[in-house]
């Protein structure tokens, strides 16, 4: 193998492209078009991208008043939430990192974006929960 092609290749191994994550934290306002905006401490603003469950999370009214963790990229001066799937998006309560789940006391399931429960069609409430827990764990 020549150098060049060498050189072509780095760029689709794995370990690279998932070894850029960090964390970010910060109030989330929503601007037009209920747009999320990460509003860190210091007054700066940096638009939030992210797959429609993690952006249905930030949009959360009743998550309006907590701080959020958040992980995943900067991307140009936007910052990208990786996927739901990797548990990326947190709150900050009482000095605890919290993973933002969603649970319906009633069938006893857990999801992780707001919405109706897929069995009993009731909404689910909100249940932010310490991230070693399983998602099979009861709420409470
Ligand atoms: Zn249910």
């Amino acid at each position: 193998m020549t150098r060049r092609n060498f050189a072509l290749i780095m760029p689709a191994l794995p370990w690279l492209a998932n070894g850029a994550s960090t964390s970010v934290r910060g109030r989330v306002t929503l601007e037009g078009d209920a747009r999320p905006v990460l509003l860190a401490s210091d007054g700066a603003k940096t638009p939030l991208r992210g797959d429609r469950e993690s952006i249905s999370v930030l949009r959360d009214p009743r998550l309006r008043n907590d701080e959020f963790e958040l992980r995943g990229q900067a991307v140009g001066g936007e910052f990208e939430i990786d996927p739901i799937h990797t548990r990326a998006v947190f709150i900050w309560r009482g000095g605890k990192r919290l993973v933002v789940t969603y649970w319906c006391g009633i069938c006893s399931i857990r999801a992780w974006t707001p919405g109706k429960c897929q069995c009993c069609q009731e909404e689910m409430d909100l249940d932010p929960r310490d991230p070693e827990l399983k998602d099979t764990d009861p709420s409470h």
